[in-house]
């Protein structure tokens, strides 16, 4: 069998869980597990993340899967239904959605449903992606809250610029006006307004990031907020070479010793999800010990160097993110963000939960 894994730590996501709520000692907490839960296997991530208050996901799919592994939080989708037809499912497996334009309204209003189902109302407080505009959003709400297939309405928004020390002051103002209403509950947070912003944590926060333990703001470490890494993507060397100096490595010869070296071939490639836009010089750590990759990633194979590592050989064991080399670090040097590199690690690479 090919030796790469991603192990995922259930430990780690409690972990993350319970720093998510020493950051917002009084909201109530949806997990998000949209994207396969960031990467990590959907299933994997709710047994660690079961103490969660709430999930939420994108497809009715992924919450069906959840009602049927038999969790009984609530479960939001967080862009609503896409055709009516779908409020069936919604009705059936007792789903919540956001409601963010006015067609979802409309469904919902001529829907016939066993019993009313909960609304988080989506105003657009800047991103211009998803959801009504502050002119239209108390019409909406008066609609919502009129119709009988609608048991509570959760104020929410989605910050565009959370990750910035000002980022969230316009939108705040903005929701001051359009959810005056006190009687609703709020829910505005992402992983970077938990932990920047404590204003915004209201009734519910939404952390997706976090729980994984890769950081939401840029400048700051996962391990500098007291996060872990829930995920560990690890293979090992299938060959070792020698290069002398002045000898190219890999696809264009990227790279080219000029000094003897001894090279480390990897089990791991873009195939599997690894970036093809780490620069050589990615930092890897092969039997514990940090190093870098050399040249181009290709699609079943990357190059380290293991010149200082005389034990190495083939059968070494390696990290390409986890515990010691930071997916962030990764991403950093790969001109991306660790949220893509965990989401985009590929079915061919097997998920392990682990305690
Ligand atoms: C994905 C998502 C989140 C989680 O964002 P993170 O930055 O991963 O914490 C929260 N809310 C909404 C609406 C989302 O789509």
């Amino acid at each position: 069998m090919r030796p790469i894994i991603a192990t995922v730590s259930r430990a780690a996501l409690a972990h993350n869980l319970a720093q998510v709520r020493r950051y917002a000692p009084k909201s109530s907490v949806m997990a998000v597990v949209k994207a396969n839960g960031y990467g990590h296997g959907l299933l994997n991530v709710a047994q660690g993340l079961k103490a969660a208050d709430a999930f939420a996901v994108l497809n009715p799919a992924e919450a069906i899967a959840l009602r049927d592994a038999g969790y009984q939080q609530p479960i939001l989708l967080l862009e609503g239904v896409f055709a009516a037809a779908q409020l069936a499912e919604v009705d059936r497996y007792r789903l919540d959605m956001v409601v963010h334009h006015n067609e979802q309204i409309t469904w919902l209003m001529q829907a016939v449903l066993t019993a009313p189902i909960r609304i988080f109302l989506k105003l657009d407080s800047g991103m211009h992606r998803l959801g009504f505009q502050p002119a239209e959003y108390a019409q909406a709400l008066q609609q919502l809250t009129d119709c009988r297939n609608v048991s509570e309405v959760v104020l929410m928004t989605h910050f565009a610029n959370a990750d910035h020390v000002t980022g969230v002051r316009d939108p705040m103002q903005l929701i001051s006006q359009c959810m005056s209403v006190d009687r609703h509950p709020r829910s505005l947070a992402n992983s970077a307004a938990i932990i920047m912003h404590p204003q915004t944590h209201a009734d519910w926060v939404r952390p997706g990031i976090m729980l994984y333990g890769a950081t939401p703001v840029a400048d700051q470490s996962a391990e500098s907020l007291g996060l872990k890494p829930a995920m560990q993507l690890h293979s090992a060397l299938i060959a070792v070479q020698p290069l002398v100096a002045g000898q190219g490595l890999g696809y264009g010869h990227l790279f080219t010793a000029t000094q003897p070296m001894r090279v480390g071939i990897v089990a791991c490639g873009y195939a599997d999800g690894y970036p093809r836009h780490a620069l050589s010089g990615t930092p890897v750590a092969v039997q514990g010990v940090m190093t870098r990759t050399l040249g181009r990633v290709s699609m079943d194979m990357l190059a380290v160097d293991i010149s200082d590592i005389p034990a190495a050989q083939v059968g070494s064991p390696v990290e390409l993110w986890g515990a010691q080399v930071p997916v962030d670090v990764v991403a950093s040097h790969s001109g991306t963000i660790g949220y893509e590199l965990l989401c985009a690690v590929s079915s061919r690479v097997p998920l392990q939960l682990v305690p």
